[in-house]
């Protein structure tokens, strides 16, 4: 029935059919709008101590709300922002507005952003992190920059450069996505990582039987407590891959088992009052189909 309502309709469809790259220019045209008018949000999803179970940060998560289409997800509009170079000013909003939400929450919060390879290879990136710490006045240790592996694709005296000037402003360095990427671990021995967040991937799942996501967590956790690195693991959703993350010696945990992404205002609000976060959702995760 699908596919004779599809039919029937063909030529409505047609005549505002956008190809891909009109589409794409569109888009791209919308969000350079959006950056200067005020349409792009930061939220923040809190990140919780597994020992105390209280929030020691936010990560600021990028948001759009597109006039016509909706709510967009960031793995969307992010990579056409690195496509047509508005990832450098986007990049630079989201540090400065993240900065100045944080001049908000109490000394013992700190807020994560994410920064995108182009960001990374850009040498006015140190210069960039400065002016928003000093224009919010925020202590720099309160600041995470949470970098991919990508980074090292072109690895260089020019990343190497990157990692000190960053380090010796002093904010903190999060490694994101660990073990998505084309990964040597090779770099952890030089790189100044303050942390490794584990990626959802290996998150999920891992509490059933036979699962193997769980010696790898075991494996990333061992490591990073050799080289004095923090751990996040990423995307729990169940009480059971909670109570495994803590049993395998994660140090923080993010995910909608403590808390979505909050708007501004309802994270203002969190760090107004006890910083204690309670875990509630499913016990299990829902059968893999
Ligand atoms: P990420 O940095 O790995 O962020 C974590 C993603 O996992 C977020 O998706 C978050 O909403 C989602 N998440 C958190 N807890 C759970 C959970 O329990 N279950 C599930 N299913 N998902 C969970 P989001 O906000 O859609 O962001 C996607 C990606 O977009 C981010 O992945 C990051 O790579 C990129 N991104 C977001 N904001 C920015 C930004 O300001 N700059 C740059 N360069 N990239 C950004
Ligand atoms: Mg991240
Ligand atoms: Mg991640
Ligand atoms: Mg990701």
């Amino acid at each position: 029935a699908a596919k004779d309502r599809g039919r029937g309709c063909h030529h409505f469809y047609a005549e505002d059919l956008h190809s891909d790259a009109e589409e794409r220019r569109q888009l791209e045209h919308d969000l350079r709008e959006a950056l200067s008018h005020g349409g792009l949000e930061l939220h923040y999803q809190p990140v919780v101590h597994t020992g105390t179970e209280k929030i020691t940060g936010f990560e600021a998560l990028l948001r759009w709300n597109h006039p016509r289409l909706g709510r967009l997800s960031p793995a969307k509009f992010v990579p056409i922002a690195e496509d047509c170079g508005l990832i450098a000013p986007i990049g630079e909003w989201a540090l400065r507005t993240a900065c100045h939400d944080l001049s908000r929450w109490p000394e013992s919060v700190r807020v994560a952003v994410n920064v995108s390879p182009l960001q990374f290879a850009n040498p006015s990136l140190p210069g960039i992190v400065t002016n928003a710490l000093a224009a919010a006045q925020v202590d720099p240790a309160r600041l995470e920059l949470e970098i991919t592996e990508s980074v090292f694709l072109n690895d260089s005296a020019d990343t190497d450069a990157m990692f000190t000037a960053l380090k010796r402003i002093g904010v903190r360095l999060a490694l994101d996505d660990f073990g998505t990427g084309y990964s040597s671990l090779g770099y952890l021995q030089k790189a100044p990582f303050d942390k490794i967040k584990i990626d959802q991937g290996f998150v999920r799942g891992a509490t059933m039987a036979g699962n193997r996501n769980s010696a790898i967590i075991a494996a990333i956790v061992s490591l990073a407590d050799a080289l004095g690195m923090e751990t996040t693991a990423e995307g729990v959703e169940t009480l059971d891959e909670l109570e495994l993350v803590r049993a395998l010696g994660c140090s923080h945990v993010q995910g909608y088992i403590y808390a979505k992404p909050l708007t501004r205002l309802e994270a203002d609000e969190r760090t107004a009052g006890d910083l204690r976060m309670v875990a509630s959702g499913p016990r299990a995760a829902r059968p893999v189909r």
